[in-house]
């Protein structure tokens, strides 16, 4: 039985883990990907973390995982089916949660959601079909591929730029496809991004089908305001319209936004008593490490504060 089992190895876990461990909690973490670090471990680099200007994701990841290694964190490899709850609790007593997994199950009296967000699709035709063959969702692992190629990424937002800038380095030519006539990205990467000649902006564009033989050869596009088609020659489109909260097998336990995002407050308490969530999976108005490492370390307190003045039974 664990006083507390942390769902997801990403910044959010990986902070609760440390703070866990450093507040003596007996205390797990599931983690379903074999490398640890959530979403950064796609990202080429982060500027924005305080005090490690410009540390590339990867590397900060394993930082995150040395420091909860360091500290004795126990991991288990394993990706969780359904949460159970086999005893609600009440005012003196903790509640008791079997955490089912396809490498075994696991009791806890608390536990801290930190399953964090995976990359939305566009849904049209062509996108699986054409997944690893053209199709990527992640210009930091597939960018290398497209050596001397021309590229395309669909999205406004600070991943999508930040693809476009870091394939630029490779591809002799890329295209950012965007819906509107304003980017949502960050000013500092807007005014990076038109800096650099290999990269044009299609604007008021969607991609409505993605075309090819073996691999992609072509985007057919439509512009939103004139209405007129065109076909695009690409030799692959890095998708990056934003996130969807990974919290589906969740739903039926803790209250969700109409999104699927957890409803909680900082403390990260959710609608079920003992259960916690933290990162970007929890409804919030910023997802950044910062934020996340910040959750982590609220919820593993919100735990503390949880489990004194119950007795364990
Ligand atoms: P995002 O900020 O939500 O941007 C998604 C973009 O995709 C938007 O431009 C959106 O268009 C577009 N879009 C959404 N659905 C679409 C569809 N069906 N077809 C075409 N375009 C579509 O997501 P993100 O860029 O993945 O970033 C996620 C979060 O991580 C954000 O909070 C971001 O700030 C953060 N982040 C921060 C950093 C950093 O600080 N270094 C780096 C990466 C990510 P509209 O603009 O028209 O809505």
């Amino acid at each position: 039985m664990y006083d507390l089992i942390i769902i997801g190895s990403g910044p959010a876990g990986l902070s609760a883990a440390v703070y866990a461990k450093r507040a003596g909690l007996n205390m797990l973490i599931i983690e379903k990907n074999p490398v640890s670090g959530g979403q950064i471990i796609d990202t080429y680099e982060v500027d924005n973390y305080l005090g490690i200007p410009g540390v590339n994701g990867f590397d900060l990841a394993m930082k995150f995982r040395e420091h909860a290694d360091k500290l004795g964190a126990e991991f288990a490899d394993a990706t969780v089916t359904s949460v159970v709850c086999e005893d609600e609790g009440s005012a003196e007593k903790l509640p008791v949660y079997k955490v089912i997994t396809d490498n075994g199950e696991f009791e806890t009296h608390t536990i801290i959601l930190a399953t964090g967000a995976h990359h939305s699709k566009l849904g049209i035709p062509g996108e699986e079909e054409y997944i690893g063959k053209g199709v990527s969702y992640c210009a930091t692992c597939d960018g290398a591929f497209y050596k001397g190629k021309i590229t395309a990424v669909n999205g406004g937002g600070d991943v999508a730029v930040e693809d476009a800038i870091f394939l630029s380095r490779f591809s002799e030519k890329v295209y950012l496809i965007h819906r509107r006539d304003e980017l949502r990205a960050t000013k500092i990467l807007q005014d990076e991004l038109f800096e650099i000649p290999n990269i044009e902006v299609i604007w008021d564009s969607v991609v409505k089908e993605i075309k090819g033989e073996d691999k992609v050869t072509t985007l057919s596009i439509e512009n939103v305001k004139t209405k007129e088609n065109s076909d695009l020659a690409v030799d692959g489109i890095f998708v990056a319209i934003g996130i969807h909260p990974s919290t589906d097998l969740f739903a039926d336990i803790v209250k969700c936004d109409e999104q699927g995002y957890v409803i909680a407050g900082e403390d990260g308490a959710t609608s079920a008593p003992g259960i916690f969530v933290a990162g970007d999976s929890r409804k919030k108005r910023l997802r950044q490490i910062v934020t996340a490492v910040a959750d982590g370390a609220n919820a593993v307190t919100s735990v503390q504060d949880f489990m004194v003045g119950k007795s364990k039974n």
